[in-house]
């Protein structure tokens, strides 16, 4: 019946399936565990009419046209700047840190001297890992470094992650840079939006064809079989032959025989409050404060007219298989090496692709696993 079997309605999941639907007209089956559509990026109204977003924030921002393109085929966008402050010494303050923090955070003449220092080292509108900047022998620089890595990576890094900054990939606390501009946007990109209606309608869109099924609430296990050694794969039963696009967890494929792939996770607590605004900025994040990471309130990515407001904290924790939701990959060298093994293995049998976050292990953004997406399209 289908040529093509998908497990899990994410992003990569959906956008497989839509092309695959469209442009190739082919038959496929989407299944999914949740009851809903969207994976991570689901959100839902609230009875007061505030779209909030189930598992955690997703802001979209992308240097991809051809990504924003496409995305623009499924729902209406508004422009959206993304904006962060950061709870550093009782204020404040934007993040990333920039030139405008150095005077939120210190006197006129110091934050004067050392935003001179950083102009004559780099150039304006440059990005500065943290643990490049923390590289610096000038006095000046190396103080400021110490600061931004005390007072705003170090503690949010050991609450995320359980570890020290310089203990994870660089890539990780590169993506919040010191910033030397006077731009206090979150995200730089070309293109930044949100979904007027919430992310789910994308989803809707997406998968609202005919030559789609989509099974909810179905645990891959239940209707597929595979036979890694004799490499074939079975559905309900019957050999299938066609392609399967699995974007889940590597590991559970093959039953976590090598052990499981650690990922951090979150408990998420939402609170509702009987006012318009609770914060100033759409987030707000607390290194040294508190057991939460952040305060997100939706109203301010989505506005509305309401005097309620959702907010949500966000509580990392560590990743129990089986009853966490696996939210971050941890990419150590042990971990990614554990994560090639089982690779490698799957990869024997050439009709499975692996696509997304989960299948991948690689902390991609949203337009990171559309853009992957729509190579692997290209290459099916
Ligand atoms: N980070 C930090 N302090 C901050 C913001 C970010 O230490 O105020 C570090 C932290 O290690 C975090 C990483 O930078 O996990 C990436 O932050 P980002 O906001 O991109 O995380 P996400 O929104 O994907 O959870």
């Amino acid at each position: 019946m289908f040529n093509y079997i998908v497990i899990g309605a994410g992003f990569a999941g959906s956008v497989l399936a839509e092309r695959i639907a469209n442009v190739l007209n082919e038959k496929v089956l989407v299944i999914e565990k949740r009851n809903h559509i969207g994976g991570n990026c689901y959100d839902y109204r609230t009875k007061d009419g505030i779209i909030v977003h189930k598992y955690g924030p997703h802001l979209f921002h992308t240097n991809y046209k051809d990504v924003f393109d496409y995305l623009l085929n499924f729902t209406e966008w508004d422009i959206y700047h993304h904006y962060v402050l950061g709870f550093i010494d009782g204020k404040k303050v934007p993040i990333p840190f920039n030139l405008n923090t150095l005077y939120e955070v210190f006197p006129p003449s110091l934050a004067k001297k050392l935003e001179e220092k950083l102009l004559s080292k780099y150039k304006y509108g440059v990005k500065v890992p943290i643990l490049e900047l923390k590289k610096e022998n000038d006095k000046d620089l190396k103080f400021l470094a110490e600061f931004v890595y005390e007072k705003v990576f170090k503690n949010y890094t050991a609450k995320q992650w359980n570890m020290r900054p310089e203990d994870i990939d660089p890539e990780v606390t590169a993506r919040v840079p010191v910033y030397i501009s006077k731009d206090n946007r979150y995200f730089t990109d070309k293109y930044q939006a949100v979904p007027r209606d919430g992310y789910t309608k994308i989803f809707e869109n997406m998968l609202n064809h005919p030559n789609i099924k989509l099974m909810l609430n179905t645990d891959f296990k239940e209707v597929l079989k595979i036979d890694f050694e004799n490499k074939k794969i079975y559905f309900l039963g019957q050999e299938f032959k066609g392609k399967l696009i699995f974007t889940g967890m590597i590991d559970e494929l093959l039953d976590f025989k090598y052990g499981f792939l650690p990922y951090r996770s979150l408990n998420l607590k939402f609170e509702i409050y009987d006012k318009e605004y609770f914060q100033e900025a759409p987030v707000v994040n607390y290194p040294n404060n508190y057991d939460f990471t952040r305060i997100t309130e939706f109203k301010h990515i989505h506005p509305i007219e309401t005097r309620k407001t959702v907010i949500l904290k966000e509580f990392p924790k560590t990743y129990s298989p089986g009853t966490d939701i696996p939210y971050y990959p941890v990419f150590t060298k042990e971990n990614r090496e554990l994560y090639n093994k089982y690779k490698e293995e799957v990869q024997q049998l050439e009709n499975i692709i692996l696509v997304g976050r989960l299948a991948e292990y690689k902390y991609y953004d949203m337009d990171d696993i559309v853009k992957r997406a729509l190579e692997v399209f290209g290459e099916l």
